[in-house]
């Protein structure tokens, strides 16, 4: 029997489990992503609070691709942008790839809920470069307000507003609090850190609404220890001229909005049949994972909109949920005669907030302080791939437990970089 081509669009959680558990006797399978490195979203916040360095929660695709379990994949760089389901072609900017079987497993992107130009002003958190930027422009606040003497425009320059108190803008609120706390003082002197506002704004009367109410108190309890000023109840209304105005008529003057507050899945442009439009830009999927409307397609990860009467808005967008999907799909390819619907097991969630302080949920245990950090620390850090990774990890975690600093400050800034417009596709 020929083999037939799987083609893989997305080397993050979900695709790469499906790589990884496909049968490479019945299967030819190509993992095509924009990037060639898998990274790992949980820790985008740390790079942007100078906490890691990119590369060590990133891992090279082809490097990964080359071990025995993948034996038979191999890689292509490349932005799928158009998917033809009739003529069961995706097309990147270099390339158009044929596939027997086509598993979309891109994940998702900023959603700015159609709010005016907002994407040119605000940092975002939803890739390393995104991360990166975000950095750069925390370490550039710092350096310009450390000798500016304009009192208005120093404040703006020292409010950091997150607009979202989700896991993400938790934990980037709570390590600029950090920041505000323990380094301030002693690498920008000519900066009282009560000069530093963090807000972080959320729409909701909670943050960590996806968690337990417990997880939620405690959460703010130690957003309030780290001088984080939490508004609820605020939904964003515009950004403008350095003007966060919220829909009650507050205004906030800021140099610096970290927009955490919404994911939309990556959209194609399709041609043949075309999927029926699903909330959030996701691709609706039956219980197997074959996304409804189209003959050949599977979605898994957090681009898949499943919905059930257990998870009527679909499962949440975690990274389990890619993992499980991607094995699941996977096991139902190798065996199409058995396959199996996807059943979510749900092994918790957890958030950190700072040193010694995070909170856990797992089914009706929860944790939180120093136990939960742990945990949170122990998780992240299995979940890494690459061994170099976690070790280079760990030490900069313990490094900086110990000194209360780290020496990735670094604001580094392409210069004169040779303009590439295709990688911007
Ligand atoms: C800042 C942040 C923090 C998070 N924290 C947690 C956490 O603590 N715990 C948790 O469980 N989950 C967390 N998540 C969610 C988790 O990261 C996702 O649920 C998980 O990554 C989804 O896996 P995926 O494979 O579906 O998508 P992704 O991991 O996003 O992978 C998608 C891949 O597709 C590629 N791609 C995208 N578009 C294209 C295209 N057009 N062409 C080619 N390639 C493309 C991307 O480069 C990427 O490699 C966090 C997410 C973010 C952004």
């Amino acid at each position: 029997m020929p083999r037939k081509k799987l083609v893989i669009i997305g080397g993050g959680f979900a695709g790469l489990n499906v790589a990884k558990h496909a049968d490479k006797t019945l299967y030819d399978v190509v993992v095509v992503d924009r990037n060639n490195y898998h990274s790992f979203p949980p820790l985008y916040y740390q790079v942007a609070s100078s906490g890691l360095e990119p590369a060590s929660i990133s891992f090279p695709l082809r490097r990964e691709l080359s071990r025995r379990c993948y034996h038979g994949c191999t890689f292509r760089m490349g932005t799928v942008c158009r998917i033809d389901t009739t003529g069961h072609k995706v097309y990147t900017q270099f390339e158009a790839i044929g596939y027997d079987i086509l598993v979309v497993a891109a994940g998702t992107t900023n959603n700015f809920f159609g709010i005016k130009d907002l994407e040119k002003h605000v940092f975002t958190l939803k890739s390393t470069p995104e991360a990166i930027r975000c950095r750069n422009e925390i370490l550039d606040r710092l350096e310009r307000a450390s000798i500016c003497e304009d009192t208005e425009k120093r404040r703006r320059l020292l409010t950091f507003v997150v607009v979202g108190a989700g896991p993400t803008g938790v934990e980037i609120a709570g390590a600029l609090g950090e920041m505000k706390r323990f380094v301030l003082k002693r690498e920008y002197p000519s900066i009282q850190p009560s000069e530093m506002r963090v807000i972080l704004a959320e729409g909701n009367d909670r943050v960590l609404r996806t968690m337990s109410r417990t997880g939620s108190v405690h959460a703010h309890k130690a957003l309030a220890q780290l001088m984080v000023d939490v508004k609820l109840g605020k939904t964003m209304k515009s950004y403008s001229d350095g003007m966060v105005t919220f829909s009650d008529g507050e205004t906030i003057a800021s140099d610096t909005l970290i927009w955490t507050a919404g994911i939309r899945g990556v959209s194609f442009e399709f041609g043949g049949d075309v999927p029926e439009p699903a909330p959030g830009g996701r691709l609706k999927v039956d219980d197997f994972n074959a996304v409804e409307g189209v003959n050949d397609v599977f979605a898994i990860g957090d681009i898949a909109l499943m919905q059930s009467d257990a998870y009527p808005n679909g499962h949440p967008q975690v990274a389990q949920v890619a993992i499980q999907q991607g094995r699941r799909l996977a096991a139902n390819l190798n065996n199409p005669s058995a396959r199996l619907p996807f059943v979510y097991r749900d092994k918790g969630s957890m958030a950190t907030i700072g040193r010694n302080r995070a909170v856990v949920d797992m089914g009706r245990t929860h944790l939180h302080g120093r136990l939960a950090w742990l945990a949170w620390m122990f998780v992240h850090l299995l979940s890494l791939l690459g061994m170099r990774n976690k070790v280079v990890v760990l030490i900069n975690w313990i490094w900086g437990y110990f000194t209360f600093s780290s020496g990735l400050r670094l604001l580094l800034r392409p210069d004169r970089y040779p303009l590439r417009s295709y990688w911007d596709k």
